[in-house]
């Protein structure tokens, strides 16, 4: 359903896609919500989040259905607005006789009706704030009566305190005493209301519920509206409950009123109300199911006497029947002046939300201010009447079973708990709505699971699992994602609980055994599993020594492919290299990693490096697909964000690994990065320049011709300008982008003119190869041939087609079959997978490959045992440090990419500044070789193609 994912929710399909829950369902009856399988085969789903507590009665109900089909065949009017409704005054003295009878008092409700249990909630509040902003009115006539009272005739006693309030002399006036009290009268009856609720609390998604409610997600994004909720915590409930009066200090206000005593006038304090009203859920949803204990309840009770203020009780979840009574406030004791009812009280059929307002605290005048279209809608009104009626029958036999499968929750639950202790930290819940709350696993022996723990996804991978795997529908709450909370309806059986308790056991199993690969199987379409492998790791983690490294340093990397991650992760070893390509490429709604520490480096003099990878769980191909479409923002983004956590961890430099120096542009795209950054592309060049003349260096090199593919790219035009005048004759190849012929020439150029500079302006002594053949011809040009030229290059090339067309110096090319010729290859592109043919390759040549992924395939370089192979770029530690085993890709025990050894000697020489950054030079090169020498990072041994 693509369209789903391009009209309605473009993010949050992604996330759907990555956890497998991007099904369809095309029926609901019961307990089971149905989906069609890729062969069109019907698949029930145990529905046990049950419309986040708004099935109680199961999916479309018989009994509610036939209720329904009455009603629409009756043509029961739906649009009556503005009219006597009696569906809606027969659910109200239901409700209102339930409500009294279930709490326990005497006064009556008023009822307001809406759709949503945000707008109910919102509702509440409005009514809360029309009470209190009458109070304020009759309190503002009887300050504003009362200072007009005060006149000169009487002598006026003001404290010090007062005065100071007023901003008043010691002789001020009567008129000016009366200005100021009135001043300060109104400034303080403005004071914002201030909304009171508790740590973990949810409300709702508008605009005021939203500010309410505790996850900081649903409503940072609005706290310049400057919403004043205040959320207290346990601690805080608990300290404010047992101030007593003093607590009103905190959160109201008070006027200073004029009165006469002794002929005198003196000011006295005047409390008010500041605070709308304290919200309260008897039991937590949304924020992880947290049942309100009788302490905290108490608590509560105690501060609203204090305050003033009413409490509402938000029972859109806990209450119809949810948790075996109409309000769960009133099997806690929570002493609420409004009860909100929605989700199930709309029976699974109809949206309906409703307000119950004890009358003591409903001020005549809401309801004419207050309505909505759909409100008191007498469809709705008279399935909810049906439902509250049906969950009431046979003598509450409903609810009675709600308390009883609530029992067997507890005691499954539990003993999953006890037998995994390590696992589930703890199960929360009463009737038909439980929490089990997971254990962090950041520190978990898989990396994957450390990675979902830092995304916070650890509850919605296992709701996938338990999707693909078992057809078992949960979700986590939305603002603690460690918590699979389940909502089941009342008519579900037994047995069901024990599967879900069996499903859920062997999560447990694969948590404990550190068994990635098992939880995401399912998600993969591998449903085969039946038991976790223990992937525990047994040995010491790493070698890290007692003492702290001298210097940190970070580095970014992706996956090669996605075939990496079995190495990463040996939990992942069960899964194909189309599997975990179909992982990768379908986890990129949060591509948070958790930082991998890879490897102690110590320098030869002694100095240590901590080298910490940020890793970015992209394949090159993805990256390189993302280049393709110039569509960077999000993987620079990510960058960017790596960079300031690994800045944050005190690392003091920062490299750009593979792929990510190409798409931040030689890290010039960067935002203000607080560290070092380096693309580690000069040690790149310099070693591999190395390993190159190393390994030819019985050879007459200055008779050989060499190809340079990539030769217009950053690495490439380096490695051209700095190797290839040794050689006979150079190749510059590219890509066939538009474009590319021309970065090549410009390279050509710039070479011709360094080549000038060097042997014919310099005088400096020329060997053979290329230079001395250049260096020769030009020496017959006019001496005033370059004068007033703009383009040295450009003007030498001209000269040497037009005196030596016969001979070829610098050739530029976009075909890639003109390697044929070459006795020395240098590729240093960027492409995504390998494409050299090894057939176009000459007998005896030398191909030097520092492209990851490499250019020329591992298994087209075993067909030619003839050709010498270099994978340029890697540099022996000086202590034989080496990375992670996990990570180590292609390297070996005491190898780094030389990317990585600059980014550790930055670190080592505490270097300001960026090193290779935007594109490198021939002098970045020899220096940073220079600095390598001076910390013994030599090159490590030149592979052959036969130890590849
Ligand atoms: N209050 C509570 C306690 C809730 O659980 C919810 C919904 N999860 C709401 C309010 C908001 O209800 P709605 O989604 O119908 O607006």
């Amino acid at each position: 359903m693509e369209s789903y994912a391009t009209f309605c929710k473009p993010q949050l399909t992604r996330a759907l896609i990555s956890l497998g829950l991007n099904i369809t369902y095309h029926r609901a009856a019961g307990n089971f919500l149905y989906y069609k399988d890729e062969n069109d085969k019907e698949i029930p789903v145990l529905d046990l989040l049950g419309g986040y507590g708004a099935t109680l009665l199961g999916h479309n109900s018989p009994f509610i259905r036939e209720k329904i089909k009455r009603y629409l065949d009756e043509e029961t009017p739906v649009h009556n607005q503005f009219s006597i409704k009696k569906p809606a005054a027969l659910l109200a003295e239901r409700l209102n006789e339930l409500l009294k009878e279930e709490t326990g008092t005497h006064s009556d409700f008023i009822f307001c009706f809406a759709s949503t249990g945000a707008e109910s909630i919102e509702i509440a509040l409005k009514s809360a704030e029309f009470t209190r902003n009458a109070q304020l009115e009759e309190l503002g006539q009887e300050a504003i009566s009362a200072i007009a009272k005060i006149s000169g005739g009487k002598e006026i006693v003001l404290t010090g305190e007062q005065r100071q309030d007023l901003q008043l002399e010691e002789n001020a006036s009567a008129e000016e005493i009366k200005l100021a009290l009135s001043a300060f009268t109104q400034n303080r009856l403005d004071t914002k209301p201030t909304f009171l609720a508790l740590e973990n609390s949810f409300h709702g998604k508008t605009m005021i519920t939203a500010n309410c409610t505790y996850g900081a997600m649903y409503r940072h994004y609005l706290r310049r509206m400057k919403i004043d909720t205040h959320f207290l915590s346990s601690e805080e409930l608990n300290e404010f409950a047992g101030m007593g009066e003093k607590a009103n200090d905190v959160f109201n206000s008070w006027l200073w009123l004029p009165q006469e005593e002794n002929n005198q006038i003196i000011l006295t304090k005047k409390p008010f109300r500041v605070v709308t009203a304290f919200l309260v859920e008897p039991i937590q949803g949304e924020g992880g199911v947290y049942p309100l204990n009788t302490g905290q309840i108490g608590e509560i009770n105690r501060l609203k006497q204090v305050l003033g203020c009413p409490v509402i009780a938000d029972e859109v979840q806990s209450g119809s029947g949810r948790c075996g009574f109409l309000v769960a406030s009133s099997d806690v004791g929570l002493d609420a002046d409004y009860y909100v009812l929605s989700k199930a009280l709309g029976a699974g059929y109809v949206k309906i939300g409703v307000v119950a307002i004890r009358q003591e605290s409903f001020t005549p005048g809401f309801d004419v201010i207050q309505s909505s279209t759909f409100g008191e809608d007498d469809l709705s009104c008279r399935i909810a009447h049906d439902f509250v009626n049906f969950l009431h029958a046979d003598q509450r036999h409903l609810l009675k079973k709600v308390t009883q499968l609530g029992e067997e929750f507890k005691t499954q639950l539990n003993a999953l708990q006890e037998q995994y202790p390590d696992v589930i930290r703890e199960v929360r819940g009463k009737g038909l709505i439980w929490g089990m709350e997971f254990h962090d696993v950041t520190h978990s022996d898989s990396y994957i699971l450390q990675n979902i723990a830092v995304q916070g996804s650890l509850g919605y991978v296992i709701s996938g699992h338990l999707l693909c795997g078992s057809h078992i529908r949960v979700a986590p709450s939305g603002s603690a994602a460690n918590v699979i909370r389940v909502e089941p309806s009342v008519f579900l059986e037994i047995e069901q609980i024990h599967r879900f308790v069996e499903a859920l056991s062997k999560v447990c199993l694969a948590i404990r055994h550190a068994d990635a690969g098992f939880i995401i199987a399912p998600m993969l379409g591998k449903k085969d599993l039946t038991i976790s492998t223990d992937h525990r790791r047994v040995e010491s983690p790493q070698h890290d020594d007692d003492k702290e490294a001298d210097y940190k340093v970070a580095f970014i990397n992706h996956l090669i492919s996605a075939s990496g991650l079995r190495e990463v992760d040996p939990s992942f070893g069960i899964f194909s290299d189309e599997e975990l390509t179909l992982f990768v490429e379908s986890s990129t709604f949060n591509l948070a990693t958790k930082p991998f520490k890879a490897a102690r480096i110590r320098s030869g003099n002694g100095k240590s490096v901590e080298f910490t990878l940020y890793p970015l769980t992209v394949t090159s191909k993805m990256i390189k697909k993302s280049l393709e479409k110039n569509d960077l923002g999000r993987l620079r983004h990510e960058i960017d964000v790596r960079i300031t956590q690994a800045a944050s961890d005190g690392n003091v430099a920062v490299g750009l690994g593979m792929f990510t120096s190409i798409i931040t542009n030689n890290g010039k795209s960067l935002k203000n990065p607080p560290i070092s950054v380096t693309t580690g592309n000069a040690l790149t060049v310099g070693i591999g320049i190395e390993a190159l003349q190393k390994s030819i260096a019985d050879r007459d090199i200055a008779n050989m011709r060499i190809a340079i593919v990539g030769g217009a790219g950053n690495i490439g035009s380096v490695y051209a300008e700095i190797l290839g005048s040794q050689f006979q004759e150079m190749i510059l190849i590219g890509s066939s982008n538009h474009g590319s012929l021309k970065k090549l020439d410009t390279v050509k150029y710039h070479i011709y003119k360094n080549i000038y500079e060097q042997f014919l302006v310099n005088r400096m002594p020329v060997t053979g190869g290329l230079a001395k053949r250049i260096a020769d011809c030009l020496s017959t040009m006019p001496i005033d041939y370059l004068i007033g030229k703009a383009n040295v290059g450009v003007e030498i090339d001209h000269y040497l087609n037009q005196h030596y067309p016969t001979q070829t110096f610098i050739h530029t090319s976009q075909n890639i079959s003109d390697i044929e010729d070459c006795d020395v290859i240098v590729c240093a592109s960027n492409a995504s997978e390998a494409f050299l043919s090894v057939e176009k390759i000459k007998n005896r040549a030398i191909v030097c490959d520092i492209s990851v992924p490499h250019n020329l395939s591992d298994e087209d370089v075993l067909k030619r045992p003839d050709i010498k192979i270099l994978r340029g770029g890697i540099v022996q530690t000086p202590n034989n440090d080496s990375l992670d085993a996990r990570v180590r890709a292609y390297l070996k025990e005491g190898q780094i990419y030389a990317c990585m050894a600059e980014t550790v000697l930055l670190g080592l020489e505490e270097y300001k500044g960026n090193f290779s950054y935007g594109n490198i030079t021939a002098d970045q090169v020899i220096d940073i070789m220079t600095i390598a020498r001076k910390h013994h990072f030599t090159l490590s041994d030149i592979k052959e193609n036969s130890s590849l």
